[in-house]
């Protein structure tokens, strides 16, 4: 994960949390090299106070993704016409363990398009719908208004990317890209 983590942010295992400067180690972390990493699914906790860094799982009993189920989950490929995803939460639900999705090209916008590479990137969240649970890797949907890209990150610098009407626009280094977004990215 790019740029600063913040309580309630949704990470998986081995995303970087910050340094050990920072912050002292709680539940769900781990540290190497002076670098703290989360170990597990789930939302990340800061206190203010103590400056300990916490990944909290949301949920006790296992939960698995189901047809017409809205997840969230962060693209780890893209690749020639789909995307592939890890799923991590049903709506504001933590998973209790990833699931692999991919959505294909023509389940983007529901629509033609002649490429994917504008749609969505590596490291992006987006929200999906599933739309097949019958196989071992979902298939997921983003072809309504709500679904998308719901954070992404500058392919140049790695900074959180800011909407300009239909663009991301990146304060950093002033890079403009462009993504499937969800109607609330903000
Ligand atoms: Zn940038």
């Amino acid at each position: 994960m790019s740029g600063e983590v913040k309580t309630g942010n949704l990470v998986l295992p081995g995303d970087k949390l910050g340094v050990i400067e920072e912050y002292v180690l709680g539940a769900g972390t781990f540290q190497e090299d002076g670098v703290i990493y989360s170990s597990r699914i789930g939302v990340v906790l800061i206190d203010n106070k103590s400056k300990k860094i916490s990944v909290f799982p949301k949920v006790a009993k296992p939960l698995i993704p189901k047809k017409g189920d809205i997840v969230l989950g962060k693209v780890i490929t893209v690749q020639g016409k789909k995307a592939t995803v890890a799923i991590a939460m049903i709506e504001d639900k933590v998973l209790s363990s990833i699931f692999t999705g991919q959505v294909f090209i023509r389940q983007i916008t529901g629509g033609y398009l002649e490429s994917i590479d504008d749609m969505f990137k590596i490291g992006d969240i987006i929200r999906a719908s599933v739309i097949d649970d019958k196989e071992e890797v979902y298939q997921l949907s983003t072809a309504s208004p709500e679904l998308g890209v719901i954070k992404a990150y500058c392919a140049r610098c790695g900074n959180v990317l800011r909407r300009v009407n239909k663009q991301l626009k990146c304060d950093s280094c002033g890079n403009v890209e462009m993504r499937k977004l969800a109607s609330d990215f903000e």
